[in-house]
């Protein structure tokens, strides 16, 4: 069979659904997936085992055997959990037939084979009975089918159906219950992220059009590492709410519901989103807990266990509410069978509100489809912005033809306010092309800027009134980037475009340049790391099965990271290993780098960080990595806009001593595909 994947083509600009067999798509799900960051979660895994072994004792006391339900077995790790703690029989259900595999594997290799039954099937699909998948209903419930939103992966409809059909009345589970926990708060910081700000443009107002202020926003959770948002980025408005409990050792409904918490605003301000996370009690008297709070949640002696699998929540309420110190405020989770949202109300009308409680929230306005929250917050940047607007007023002259070629830009809208005498913009959808036309209506500049939506290699000069470009701009930002090189697609708009350009066109950004820097990560190492073992069970099938599926196609691509999220830091100087110069066409023949970076610190080199920086004029640059030096210890602060590019070196991963190694690259551009090919060694 064959299976259509998305692929971005820098070279079209387009995501490319390409085909591939059904293996590719297998093997990218096992290679990308959060297996080994689960397994090298520490903290779930000794929970898990506390509460497992607390439930079988529990089973055991009441003279019942033990008959063990675990749902999304994964590598079997619970039900071998279950077995060692004394249960008699466990009914593993997994799936994915690739993981089902390397369970029985796994089992085998652990000597739990005749004790563990793997049944390669969705749980709702597991029958009971003499000639069914399990002889008899389970009486204890193992699972771990949790994501950031806890719910988002279904857990609620599997439970609901595990409870009528696979399970015993009464039952134990593990986890015993679920709590999601909610605060209300103000910030500047993660409001940038859902709405467009007014700002001010050589004294001239750009507005966000009303429709979007009133938009609820994007429905996706906005799923973060909120460790990494200090607590001087947000002020909270209320203490933190226990919004809903789920017991899951009793019957579970995944019917839709709505909870509120009521609390009086412990200060003044804009009520904007909610911070969220869920924690699980293990066992029913709650002494096994197994928390997502945050770490500056925690006593400063502590350390919030990391783990990428499961982080935080941020909702946008739909809209921003001002709340005063010691109002009544009441705050309202709703969810259906998969997410969660929140609203807020003043308590008094929530005692008169006999209203259903709001649907699920959805972009009325569009900007939010055409712009993803970090895009958002790349507009919202006043510091950004005014490079941009210096380098453009260094460029523009009265008589400026200047041409944008970016997704959803505001770029070209700075141009007009400037005074450019015409501005042209290519948009790649109607829908960005709409956005931008609220903004300018909104801010009174319609017309200001002529928006086509017209692919750049068929645009000619007929479609530009029989104007020649002589300012060329792009951020650049395509909505089809991945990877930082992908936005290259401009370079290759203006290599097409260059029949219309004026011979002494300007061409902003001039140049792209890609650096890179190896770096130890505090903890993004264990999402690509081996496990060996977990908890004293041997599950290198896993690591293998993983290690196949790297070693597949993809073996030596990077991967797009938010390295903001992610603690890392610099183990070798910062190089600049590729100038791309937009003055010119693309050119026919492949670029290449090699080089060497010493070691100038101590440590573990796990990766390179990779990313562009953007030439706007000779002095003027835009970073989408490090937005500033390296810090004395190697400390790397990253732009929250864009993801960076991180290959990962292949474990194992030795600790190696400054001025004793080095670290050689070899980078290549190759045009025709628009891609870099690159390899690294460490060189001890
Ligand atoms: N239990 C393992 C793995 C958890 S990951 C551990 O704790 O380490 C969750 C796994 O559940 C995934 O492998 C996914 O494919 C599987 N899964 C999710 N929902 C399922 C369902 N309803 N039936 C069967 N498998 C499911």
């Amino acid at each position: 069979m064959k299976v259509f994947c998305g692929r971005a083509n820098p070279i079209s600009g387009a995501l490319d659904w390409v085909e591939e067999s059904e293996e590719y798509d297998y093997h990218q799900e096992i290679a990308r997936s959060c297996y080994a960051d689960m397994l090298h979660d520490r903290d779930r895994n000794v929970k898990y085992y506390q509460g497992i072994r607390a439930a079988v004792a529990r089973v055991k006391a009441r003279g019942e055997s033990v008959i063990v339900l675990d749902i999304g077995t994964g590598t079997g790790l619970l039900s071998m959990m279950a077995l060692t703690a004394g249960a008699d029989f466990c009914y593993a259900v997994e799936v994915f037939k690739p993981m089902a595999d390397a369970a029985q594997r796994i089992v085998e290799r652990n000597g739990f084979s005749d004790k563990v039954k793997i049944i390669n099937k969705h749980s709702t699909g597991v029958t009971v009975g003499p000639d069914g998948d399990m002889q008899t209903r389970a009486n204890v419930l193992v699972t771990e089918l949790f994501d950031t939103e806890l719910i988002g992966e279904g857990a609620l409809p599997t439970y609901e159906h595990a409870h009528r059909n696979l399970v015993q009345e009464g039952c134990e589970a593990v986890p015993h219950r679920a709590t999601v926990y909610a605060q209300l708060v103000e910030s500047e910081l993660l409001w940038s992220w859902a709405q467009l700000q007014p700002m001010e443009v050589e004294s001239r107002r750009l507005v966000p059009p009303s429709g979007m202020g009133r938009c609820a926003g994007a429905h996706s959770v906005c799923d973060i590492q909120l460790s990494r948002v200090t607590p001087d980025s947000f002020t909270p408005l209320g203490p933190l709410c226990t919004m809903f409990t789920v017991d899951f050792s009793k019957p579970v409904s995944s019917a839709p519901r709505s909870y509120s918490s009521r609390f009086s605003a412990s200060s003044n301000g804009r009520g904007q989103m909610v911070l969220s996370w869920w924690d699980i009690h293990m066992d029913p008297g709650g002494t096994i807990v197994c928390s997502m709070a945050p770490s500056w949640t925690y006593p400063e002696a502590q350390t919030a266990p990391w783990r990428d699998h499961w982080m935080q929540s941020v909702y946008f309420l739909p809209i921003e509410k001002r709340v005063t110190e010691g109002e009544e405020v009441a705050l309202t989770v709703c969810h259906d069978d998969y997410s969660l949202w929140y609203s807020l109300q003043s308590s008094s009308q929530q005692d008169t509100n006999t209203e259903a409680p709001p649907c699920r929230p959805r972009c009325t306005c569009q900007a939010h489809l055409v712009w993803t929250r970090p895009r958002f917050g790349e507009l919202n940047d006043h510091h950004r912005t005014e490079s941009y607007v210096s380098a453009l007023r260094s460029v523009l002259k009265t008589d400026s033809v200047c041409l944008g070629v970016s997704d959803g830009s505001l770029l070209p809208v700075f141009a007009h306010i400037l005074g450019a005498k015409k501005v042209f913009s290519l948009e790649h959808s109607k829908m960005s092309k709409q956005v931008i036309q609220q903004v300018l209506e909104a801010s009174s500049m319609t017309g200001g800027v002529q928006l086509l939506e017209i692919r750049p290699d068929q645009l000619t000069s007929k479609d530009l009134g029989g104007e020649q470009i002589s300012v060329l701009l792009g951020e650049p930002y395509f909505s089809t980037c991945l990877l930082p090189w992908h936005s290259l697609f401009f370079w290759y708009c203006r290599t097409a475009l260059v029949g219309i350009l004026r011979p002494d066109a300007t061409i902003l950004p001039r140049a792209a340049t890609l650096h890179m820097v190896v770096v130890e990560f505090r903890d993004l190492w264990k999402i690509r790391a081996p496990c060996g073992t977990c908890e004293g069970f041997d599950i290198k099938p896993m690591d293998e099965m993983v290690q196949r599926s790297l070693d597949f196609r993809e073996s030596h691509e990077s991967e797009p990271h938010h390295l903001w999220e992610y603690p890392c830091h610099a183990l070798t100087q910062t190089r600049a290993a590729m100038t791309f110069d937009f003055t010119r066409c693309v050119p026919q023949q492949p670029i290449s780098s090699q080089g060497s970076l010493p070691l100038i610190r101590s440590g573990c080199c796990h990766g390179v960080a990779l990313w562009m920086e953007y030439q706007l004029t000779a002095d003027i640059a835009v970073s989408a990595g490090l937005t500033g030096p390296v810090g004395e210890q190697g400390v790397c602060e990253w732009s929250r806009h864009r993801k960076q590019g991180v290959y990962f070196f292949r474990s194992p991963w030795d600790r190696l001593e400054e001025g004793r190694a080095a670290v050689s690259y070899s980078l290549t551009f190759e045009p025709s595909l628009g891609d870099i090919k690159m390899e690294f060694t460490v060189e001890q």
